[in-house]
């Protein structure tokens, strides 16, 4: 067995039932993704638009391709017609981008919001109100071609686990508030994007339904 497709077996053998792997190809050549894939993987993430697209062309087309990092409103319509899950919306104005860029596409695009949980001052994302706000609105209700399926997250970078639980234990709590407010009878809305090499277990452990996990598949970059 190549050394990927052991840390796969490894990683899939201590996810519960229902947790979803996406393994994160940044960076990594196209044929770091094969071995993943012929090791049964399907669900890769990419964090660059430019990168997703020309993996995208090159490998097989069962892959599921989820686009997990920032993405520029002016990028979207290079991913819109093939990719799976955006993870990171965090606007209206890039959900209204995508929405538009769907209705071109004839698809609905599921999409999860990004909220910032993180004490890091860098990474992105909505507040609770706000994202209760967006949901809230006129302009939400004409996005006929989005479709939110869930919430997405990244924790401090940090060796305190007490905080790092807290943060996941937060998403968790706006998870269900949205649920509860908009979401009761919307079975999609299930996702919590929440996890990555470092800090999976404890984001399995506070609730995520996907992690993202790169180095601990790929190796380091
Ligand atoms: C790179 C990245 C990951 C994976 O990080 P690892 O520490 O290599 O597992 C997960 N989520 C996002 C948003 C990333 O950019």
């Amino acid at each position: 067995m190549s050394a990927i497709a052991s840390n796969i077996a490894k990683i899939k053998a201590g996810l519960p039932a229902g947790v979803k792997l996406i393994a994160v190809s940044k960076t990594k050549p196209v044929s770091d993704i094969l071995e993943a894939y012929n090791a049964g993987q399907r669900i890769f993430g990419e964090n660059k638009v430019q990168e997703l697209t020309a993996k995208f062309e090159s490998l097989p087309k069962d892959i599921e391709w989820h686009m997990i990092g920032h993405l520029q409103s002016n990028k979207v319509k290079y991913i819109a017609p093939f990719v799976a899950l955006i993870h990171g919306v965090d606007s209206l104005s890039l959900l209204t981008e995508i929405n538009k860029q769907a209705v071109k596409c004839n698809r609905v695009q599921d999409v999860l919001l990004q909220f910032y949980i993180a004490q890091e001052e860098t990474k992105f994302g909505f507040s609770l109100d706000e994202a209760v706000q967006l949901i809230a609105s006129d302009a939400f209700k004409q996005l006929t071609h989005v479709r939110v399926v869930g919430v997405m997250g990244m924790a401090s970078f940090t060796d305190n686990h007490d905080q790092v639980k807290k943060e996941f234990k937060t998403l968790k709590v706006y998870f269900d508030e949205l649920k509860k407010q908009f979401f009761s009878n919307a079975g999609y809305f299930s996702e919590l994007s929440m996890g990555m090499s470092g800090d999976y277990l404890f984001a399995i452990a506070e609730g995520s339904t996907m992690v993202r996990i790169g180095s601990s598949v790929f190796g380091g970059r």
